[in-house]
């Protein structure tokens, strides 16, 4: 196995000025795993549901060529729950509610088959539970990327620095980044995370774009602008997906191709804004990737003036 994805795998109720859902499929690991699929990476995913998971869910994931094995179900428990309402301006969102469930006792159990990874995706999960699957696997991959989120800043930050101190790709957006390094301007809060042991910080800006950071130089990604953003959630998730999907297929972590792979991140995060939950991710093509990483291509050219 090439690529490892670690994430909630979950119930969602999202509510969002364009209407409401019931429980639905969501979770990091879910998006993660469906958006990483597209790279014919054939992913594994460990994680954990209750005996209340539907088993058509788990056979959509495995339609898309994903591993499954890794993911436990226990038998009186049940599956995370959460729910979270976005604002008129959908950047900004209220967490309702946090129902961690199977995910209290949660003990990430690395299948054989997943050991000698050479990519590891660390979807947004307690800090420990991250930190225990690195340990847990017995060579380290050649790239591990880490999604956090201020849940975690929040009830346990001495975890969180120490995980991720043991990583080579932090994913947060920019309130996290602000919230993680104590400074308001984006650069000083970049300059400070880098500090923290990771070779290179993603910042995401929801609709605004994404900035890619190393110590000595940043890139950054801009934003399509979208007809209709219906519901955000999973957009960071699915970026976080496509953005190691690529990187695996190429097997090259050089700075250009994490350029390149944070555009197609972008591109595919574009795509779940659209729909509620995994409907639209979930049916995409190659050919409708690639008109939308060539929109973003045409989005990003201009010419050089040869002087002033
Ligand atoms: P995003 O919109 O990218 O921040 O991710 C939303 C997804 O993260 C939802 O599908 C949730 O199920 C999942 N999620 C939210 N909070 C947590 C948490 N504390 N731990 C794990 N997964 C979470």
């Amino acid at each position: 196995m090439k690529l490892l994805i670690v994430g909630s795998v979950a119930f969602d109720a999202i509510e969002t000025p364009h209407g409401k859902t019931g429980k639905i499929l969501g979770g990091a690991g879910t998006y993660i795993s469906i958006a990483a699929s597209y790279f014919d990476t054939k992913p594994g995913i460990i994680s954990v549901v209750g005996n209340d998971f539907p088993t058509e869910y788990l056979l959509n994931l495995n339609n898309h060529g994903i591993d499954t094995t890794g993911i436990q179900t226990i038998t009186d428990g049940k599956t995370f729950f959460w729910s979270g309402k976005y604002h008129d301006d959908m950047n900004k969102r209220d967490t309702l509610i946090t129902e961690l469930n199977v995910l209290e006792d949660f003990d990430p159990k690395v299948p054989q088959n997943y050991q000698n990874a050479d990519y590891l995706m660390l979807g947004n999960l307690s800090p420990i539970v991250q930190r225990q699957v690195i340990e847990r696997l017995e060579k380290r991959p050649k790239l591990i990327v880490m999604d956090t989120m201020n849940f975690w800043m929040d009830i346990m930050l001495d975890e969180l620095l120490k995980t991720i101190s043991m990583v080579d790709v932090l994913t947060i957006n920019d309130e996290e980044a602000r919230q993680l390094s104590g400074e308001n301007s984006l650069a000083k809060a970049a300059k400070k995370i880098l500090t923290m042991g990771i070779q290179y910080l993603i910042i995401k800006k929801g609709e605004h774009g994404a900035l890619l950071f190393s110590k000595d130089a940043y890139f950054s990604a801009p934003a399509l602008l979208l007809d209709q953003v219906f519901d955000p959630t999973g957009a960071g998730d699915t970026f976080a997906g496509g953005f190691i999907g690529y990187i695996a297929k190429k097997d090259d972590i050089s700075f250009e191709t994490l350029k390149t792979a944070t555009i197609v991140g972008s591109t595919l995060a574009s795509f779940t804004v659209e729909k509620f939950g995994i409907e639209c991710l979930d049916t995409l093509t190659d050919h409708k990737i690639m008109d939308r990483i060539n929109e973003f291509a045409t989005l990003t050219a201009f010419k050089k003036p040869e002087s002033l």
